[in-house]
C-alpha cells in the first residue's frame, strides 16, 4: 500500500499549490483504492523509488458548526482518518491565527505523525520569522514555497520519514 499525506490548514495558505507540485497525476487513483472517498482530491507522487498518494483538502474549520464550512470540516476529518501522516500547512508570512491554533488542537489530540510547514516563505530570513509557530506545539517548522518549490523535497522526506 503507497503511504497516504493529507494537506491540512485553513484556506488560503498554499495547499493545492502544494498538492500541485506533490502530484503528477490526480484522481486516477480513486479507482485503484476502493478505499478511498471519491469527494476529497486525490494526486499520485512519486520520489525516487517510493510512490505516495496526497489529499488535498478545503479550508479547515474545525468549530464549525453548520454549512459549507462544517461539510469541509467533515471532508478534512475523513481526509486525516485515511491518511499515514498529516503535512499541516500555516502562512509564513501572514503568522499564527486563531484557526491555526484549533488545527493544531485537533492534530495534537489526533496523535497522528503531522509535519508543520509554514509555506511563502520564499525569500524570507529563516528562524526569527518562524518561531511564533513554536507556539502551535507540533515541534519544528519546516519553511517552504510551494510557489517556487523552495523546502518541498524536504518536507515530503520528512513526512515520508515520520511514518
Ligand atoms: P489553499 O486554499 O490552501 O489551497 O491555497 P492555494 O494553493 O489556493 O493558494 C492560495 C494563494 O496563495 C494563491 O494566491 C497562491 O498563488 C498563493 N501561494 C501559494 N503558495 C505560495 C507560495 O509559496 N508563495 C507565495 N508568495 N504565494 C503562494
Ligand atoms: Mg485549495
Amino acid at each position: 500500500m503507497k503511504p497516504v499525506i493529507a494537506l491540512v490548514g485553513r484556506p488560503n495558505v498554499g495547499k493545492s499549490t502544494l498538492f500541485n507540485r506533490l502530484t503528477s497525476s490526480r484522481d486516477a487513483i480513486v479507482a485503484d483504492f476502493a478505499g478511498l472517498t471519491r469527494d476529497r482530491h486525490y494526486g499520485n507522487g512519486k520520489s525516487g523509488k517510493q510512490e505516495y498518494i496526497v489529499i488535498d483538502t478545503g479550508g479547515f474549520e474545525p468549530t464549525a458548526e453548520s454549512g459549507i464550512y462544517k461539510e469541509m470540516a467533515k471532508q478534512t476529518r475523513q481526509a486525516v482518518a485515511e491518511s499515514d501522516v498529516v503535512i499541516f500547512v500555516v502562512d509564513a508570512r501572514a503568522g499564527v491565527n486563531a484557526q491555526d491554533h484549533e488545527i493544531a488542537k485537533y492534530l495534537r489530540r489526533l496523535g497522528k505523525p503531522t509535519v508543520l510547514v509554514a509555506n511563502k516563505a520564499e525569500g524570507m530570513t529563516q528562524g526569527l520569522q518562524l518561531v511564533e509557530f513554536f507556539e502551535l506545539g507540533l515541534g519544528e517548522v519546516v519553511p517552504v514555497s510551494g510557489a517556487h518549490g523552495q523546502g518541498v523535497r524536504s518536507m515530503l522526506d520528512l513526512a515520508l520519514e515520520s511514518i
